[in-house]
């Protein structure tokens, strides 16, 4: 993307178990995985999706095999798993996201 001159903001990375807890409490503008998330598995991320540059962060995601969240209310996150999964815990346990 930087070599398109594209910078986008990532608002969300890896995510803690704890955070995801906290998230289901508190859940903001987006809907909240019911089980694990793929954040907690470092395989999802979250993009600022007002960026003007947004269609073009969409197409290089879309290209390298991310879902994007957006077709299920969730346009800040893309994942590399298809909708409606979520990691087992031997993966989160791997990563540190259990
Ligand atoms: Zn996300």
């Amino acid at each position: 993307m930087n070599a398109l001159g594209v910078k986008p903001t990532i608002t969300k990375g890896f995510r803690t178990a704890a955070e995801q807890q906290a998230l289901r409490k508190n859940p903001g503008n987006y809907p909240v995985a019911k089980g694990a998330s793929w954040h907690q598995a470092a395989q999802a991320v979250d993009f600022d999706h007002y960026d003007r540059n947004f269609p073009i962060i969409h197409a290089i995601m879309a290209k390298h095999g991310f879902v994007w969240g957006g077709g299920y209310g969730d346009p800040v996150h893309f994942q590399l798993a298809p909708k409606g999964t979520n990691p087992d815990s031997s993966l989160l346990d791997k990563v540190g996201g259990n």
